[in-house]
Formats: structure tokens, C-alpha cells, sequence
């Protein structure tokens, strides 16, 4: 996959993108990352990339003509690949949204700063808006870094066969399960006896249920979409009686 990021702040990637997973992506040729200056297509000699907004008020809003100027550029002929800009109005990002990225061999994405981009931006080439969450940032870099974090990792062969993303949080609609490993008792807590038997098929179902009602806990929204059977519908209704008695106890 090729990720093309448009900023005025291209010293801000150099260490999380060329480190640990991202770097190893990198030079499996499996991800190829471009960084655009977008101070360089702007065409006036202090090279100007924004200016105060019309009918006033506080803040700088990012020009129109380098922004346009850098993504024709970037983007060449090749219009199918999708122009994102990085906005806490847009779509919030979510695993659903990485895999949906992810399923494309090219992303553009570009970082706004200040009071954002001027709207023309948002109507000449951007096919896309994505929010990293219901917060401001002072920039779209780090937004940037957490989408091609996530999305890499999906990207087939990033992970390797023993560490897929399909049991993670959010991939199947549920958290994850709870890990352990050595050693098998510390400081009087000890491993769940399943994870030792070398029984995998008791394992795997203990890990199902441990995910339900890690699910249940903290993120029950979740439950509504999740695809459970039926058997673990009825384990949802055991925990949702327990929790009951455990309050009419209490
Ligand atoms: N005035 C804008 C507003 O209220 O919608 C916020 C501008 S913010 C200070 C500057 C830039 O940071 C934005 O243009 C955007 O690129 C980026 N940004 C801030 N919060 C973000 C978020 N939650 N998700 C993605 N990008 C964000």
C-alpha cells in the first residue's frame, strides 16, 4: 500500500513511522510512505500557506491554492485513490473504518493546522473526511500517524500468520481477551488452569467467553452488533443474572 501525507511538518513522522512494525512494513515493501511539504507548492516568495478568514475572527485558515496545487500533484492520474482530510468533523475512526482503508493500494491524506483548511479545499479534491475522535488537536499529523498505524498493521503480511489482527479488539465486534504468560504464579495470582492444559479447543472457547464478558463490562454498546451464537447469548443472559443478584444482594 502507498500512503501520501500532506503537512506542513514533515520532521513530526520521522520515529513513529520508522520504528518497530511501521519500519519493518517499510522495508518489506509492503507499505511505501511519501511525505508532501506542502509549503513547496505554494507560489509566493515567503511562501504563504495561510491567511486570516474572512469576515474575521481569531486564527489563521490554510490556503486553498497550495492545498489544491499539492494533492493534483500528488495524486497525478491516479484519481481513484482517496483524498483524506484529517478533521474532528468527519467520520470517527474506528477498526471498521481501518479495514475499509485498509482494502485500498492507495490513501492520500492531508494534515490540516490552525482553524483548519479553507472549505474550498473540502469541495475541489477531498473525497473523504475522517476524526480520530470528539477532541481538537493542534494538527492532523498525529491523527495521520494513528491511521497509518492502525491501517498498516491490516495490511497482509505486516503481522506474520502467529500474530494476526483478527482477534484483536474490535475486529470481531468484541474486546479482547484477557493474556497471560510466564510465570504461572506471581505474587499469588495465577494463570487461569485452561491456558495450561494444552487442551486448544477448551483454550479457544474460554478465550470467546473471557472476550463476552470483557465486552459486557466495559463496552456493552458493543454487544449490540456483535455476532454471537447462540450459546453465547445464553452466557450473556448467566453474566447479565449475576450482575443482577449481585445487586439486589448488595
Ligand atoms: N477549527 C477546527 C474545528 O473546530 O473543527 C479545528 C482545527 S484543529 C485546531 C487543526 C487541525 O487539526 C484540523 O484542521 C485537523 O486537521 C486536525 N485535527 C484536530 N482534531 C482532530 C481530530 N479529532 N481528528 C482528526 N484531525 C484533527
Amino acid at each position: 500500500m502507498r500512503i501520501d501525507i500532506l503537512t506542513l511538518f514533515p520532521g513530526m513522522f520521522s520515529g513513529p513511522l520508522t520504528e518497530s512494525i511501521l519500519k519493518r512494513a517499510q522495508e518489506k515493501g509492503l507499505l511505501s510512505l511519501h511525505l508532501h511539504n506542502i509549503r513547496d507548492y505554494t507560489s509566493d516568495k515567503h511562501h504563504t500557506t495561510d491567511d486570516a478568514p474572512y469576515g474575521g475572527g481569531g486564527g489563521m485558515v490554510m490556503l486553498v491554492e497550495p492545498l489544491v496545487r499539492a494533492v493534483e500533484d500528488v495524486r497525478g492520474a491516479d484519481q481513484g485513490a482517496p483524498v483524506i482530510l484529517l478533521t474532528p468533523q468527519g467520520r470517527v475512526f474506528t477498526q471498521r473504518v481501518a479495514y475499509e482503508l485498509a482494502a485500498h493500494e492507495r490513501l492520500i491524506l492531508i494534515c490540516g493546522r490552525y482553524e483548519g483548511v479553507d472549505e474550498r479545499v473540502r469541495q475541489l479534491v477531498v473525497t473523504d473526511e475522517i476524526s480520530i475522535g470528539d477532541y481538537v488537536l493542534t494538527g492532523g499529523e498525529l491523527a495521520a500517524m494513528v491511521i497509518v498505524d492502525a491501517v498498516t498493521r491490516l495490511i497482509p503480511g505486516v503481522l506474520g500468520a502467529r500474530w494476526g489482527a483478527e482477534e484483536d479488539s474490535h475486529a470481531m465486534g468484541l474486546l479482547e481477551y484477557p493474556h497471560y504468560t510466564r510465570p504461572p504464579v506471581f505474587r499469588g495470582l495465577a494463570v487461569p488452569d485452561v491456558l495450561l492444559s494444552g487442551d486448544h479447543q477448551a483454550v479457544a472457547r474460554w478465550r470467546r467467553r473471557e472476550a463476552i464478558r470483557r465486552t459486557w463490562e466495559r463496552r456493552p454498546d458493543l454487544l449490540l452488533t456483535a455476532d454471537l451464537s447462540e450459546e453465547e447469548r445464553w452466557f450473556l443472559a448467566e453474566l447479565a443474572e449475576a450482575e443482577a443478584q449481585r445487586r439486589g444482594a448488595s
